[in-house]
């Protein structure tokens, strides 16, 4: 196996069991290694750290598979680390019966680069580095060992596949597209998953414990719903008893999406639904000069700052729409708000919803911090999977 040395004093991370070598901390390749091959870590002293996915494309020029240095890559190795992030969702009472469930989440179940989501019996797989492309034929076989799955749809077209030199791939590995579609019911609601098109794998099943949470808040409240994508908030917060819900997306084909879903579930009134085809930044504005007010505002947008270096731009829209959004809460209402993006930490993302109050002539306090749930574990070595993160405001 070729040897990956560092450059004397870059061993600390690796200590910590941080799985990411970045390339500059990297003082030279010993031997040859294609993209994706096993390359074994080694510290400028000779001595061996880690096993690792070599990726000359990426500035994360590596990416830890095991700290084991008896361990080795192998067929056997996938099948053991799939089978025990599947064991660990079944250990959860709260997990264990959902039909949508992230199965593998990367870097935070031992798997770099490997994103298993599934939908009923289809998984849907996304590949993103070197490592885990090379090794998609053991990690499919080990899926679907361990799910007894009937479908398997990838979805690699992620665009951080191009740092990693990777062309986008998607396709049917196993079956292929049910003439029904693919639907989950989440919290007893029923919800289509486009898992071709849809954004991600599909559907964000993150947010799945923080849509629960507005269905318990939303009895006989008024509620408007920014970026809702195919309306898992809006349709929640209807099954919890909400008088109103206007639902706002930019996307058609989201909307489209959202108001069959809704159609999917009779239980639902859909007379209580409004959908704005709009962009939020403006349907803020236009909601407050047309006198509206709601008893729950929620705010989940796309990420705006994939990464610190676009921490600037970023914080500007979220204190935008963040202000905005507090002027349309009615006295003691709730307003739920969102980051997804890397680039934003929890402690500049509560400075920005503080600065939006303040702006907006509002006092509010955070009642609850919101996070992804229990199938998007955070791995204490990597904080840096902590992408989303929530808070939930009550606004006097
Ligand atoms: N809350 C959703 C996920 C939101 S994803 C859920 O629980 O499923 C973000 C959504 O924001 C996407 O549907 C995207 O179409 C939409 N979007 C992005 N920029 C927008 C903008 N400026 N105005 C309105 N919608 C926008």
């Amino acid at each position: 196996m070729s040897k990956l040395i560092l450059q004397a004093g870059k061993e600390r991370s690796l200590f910590k069991h941080h799985p990411w070598l970045f390339a500059g901390s990297v003082d030279q390749l010993d031997g040859r290694a294609r993209p994706g091959d096993t390359v074994e870590v080694v510290s400028s002293r000779g001595e061996p750290l880690a096993r690792a996915a070599y990726s000359p494309h990426s500035q994360i020029r590596a990416r830890v598979w095991t700290f084991d240095l008896t361990e080795s890559v192998d067929h056997g190795f996938f099948k053991r680390r799939v089978a025990a992030a599947v064991a660990r969702r079944q250990a959860l009472p709260e997990l264990a019966g959902q039909e949508g469930l992230r199965l593998i989440h990367a870097e935070s179940d031992g798997l770099p680069g490997v994103i298993a989501d599934r939908y009923g019996d289809t998984v849907v797989v996304q590949l993103t580095s070197a490592g885990a492309d090379k090794w998609r034929g053991a990690i499919i076989d080990a899926l679907q060992l361990a799910t007894g799955c009937v479908r398997i749809f990838e979805r690699s077209d992620s665009e951080v596949r191009k740092l990693e030199g990777l062309e986008p791939t998607t396709g049917w590995l196993l079956g292929e597209a049910p003439p029904e579609g693919i639907h989950i019911v989440e919290n007893g609601v029923t919800m289509t998953v486009d898992v071709v098109g849809g954004h991600k794998t599909g559907f964000y099943l993150d947010q799945r414990d923080n849509r629960k949470r507005l269905a318990d808040l939303a009895k006989d409240k008024r509620v408007l719903n920014c970026f809702c994508y195919t309306a898992g908030f809006s349709l929640q917060a209807l099954a919890g008893g909400a008088l109103d819900v206007v639902s706002v997306d930019s996307s058609g084909p989201a909307l489209a999406i959202a108001q069959h879903n809704l159609a999917l579930n009779p239980a639902l009134d859909a007379n209580r639904a409004r959908w704005r085809e709009a962009d939020v930044f403006t349907e803020l504005r236009d909601l407050r000069k047309a006198g509206e007010s709601f008893d729950i505002v929620v705010l989940d947008p796309p990420k705006f700052a994939p990464s610190a270096s676009h921490a600037d731009r970023a914080s500007k829209a979220y204190k935008d729409i963040n202000l905005n959004g507090f002027k349309l809460v009615a006295p003691g209402g709730l307003l739920m708000t969102y980051s997804c993006s890397g680039g934003i930490g929890l402690e500049l993302f509560q400075k920005i919803v503080a600065g939006a109050a303040r702006d907006a002539g509002r006092s509010a306090r955070i009642i609850q911090r919101l996070q992804g749930s229990a199938d998007h574990p955070v791995d204490l070595a990597f904080p840096e999977g902590e992408y989303l993160k929530g808070l939930l405001v009550q606004v006097d």
